[in-house]
């Protein structure tokens, strides 16, 4: 049976705990590549895009400094960081209930799953594989390195869907933790799924306009369950 629900994960705080690696990552490769660590402080960088947090945090620290010059060599270091941290931490922590869900999602013929994460592509990928998640279980993927903005992904990750299957699927669903996570479903025209296993509560997850949230993904395998068999496809069902 050909997918035609296409089910996108957002990393952090969704899938999988770095305890903030990401933060210190960034610092470290800093260091070595402009001589000064960045520090976000009250900066919020969940939910926003590697590419936006790298520039402003150029922008903060250091003056006349392009942040396009130095991004490849930035992201060489920064996976480098990542690579060491998660090393010495015996691996970043799945949230509670991924694996499962993730493994009833793949149990059904109708569901591709995606990633539309923040993340650059290499370091995305490196996180999920140090939870023990292989990235290519993800086959419709929207990263960083593919819009401006959060709010460009869902299209890209349609289009990615498209070009495996010859057809753009029937739904597609975000989940996520933060409220950028919602406002760039209901941009691309998806169901958004709050999951509070990040920073945020399902009530601050409802309140920014999910869908549907739920505490982890443990009550998440039942919801997806039930809104994939739900007949008419369109809406998502009453939640329970
Ligand atoms: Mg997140």
């Amino acid at each position: 049976m050909t997918p035609t629900d296409l089910v996108l994960f957002d990393i952090d705080g969704t899938l999988l705990d770095t305890q903030d690696a990401g933060v210190v990552a960034y610092a470290r490769a800093a260091k070595t590549v402009f001589g000064t660590p960045f520090s976000f402080g009250n900066v919020p960088v969940h939910g926003r895009l590697d590419s936006e947090n790298y520039a402003d945090a150029v922008r903060r620290h250091l003056t006349d400094v392009d942040p396009r010059e130095y991004e490849a060599t930035f992201r060489n270091r920064y996976a480098a960081e990542l690579e060491a941290i998660a090393r010495d931490a015996g691996g970043f922590q799945p949230c509670i209930g991924a694996l499962e869900c993730l493994e009833m999602l793949e149990s059904r013929s109708e569901v591709e799953l995606g990633l539309l994460t923040g993340n650059w592509a290499e370091t995305g990928r490196l996180k999920i594989r140090h939870a023990g998640i292989d990235p290519n279980r993800f086959r419709c993927n929207a990263f960083a390195d593919d819009g401006d903005h959060r709010n460009d992904l869902v299209p890209i990750a349609r289009r990615a869907f498209h070009d495996a299957h010859g057809a753009v699927p029937n739904r597609i669903l975000v989940v996520g933790d933060t409220p950028r996570d919602i406002e760039c479903a209901h941009a691309g025209g998806a169901i958004a799924v709050g999951v509070a296993t990040g920073i945020h509560s399902a009530e601050v997850l409802r309140a920014a306009g999910a869908d549907l949230a739920v505490e982890d993904l443990t009550a998440g395998r039942a919801m997806f369950a039930r809104l994939l068999d739900s007949a008419s496809g369109a809406e998502p069902p009453a939640e329970r």
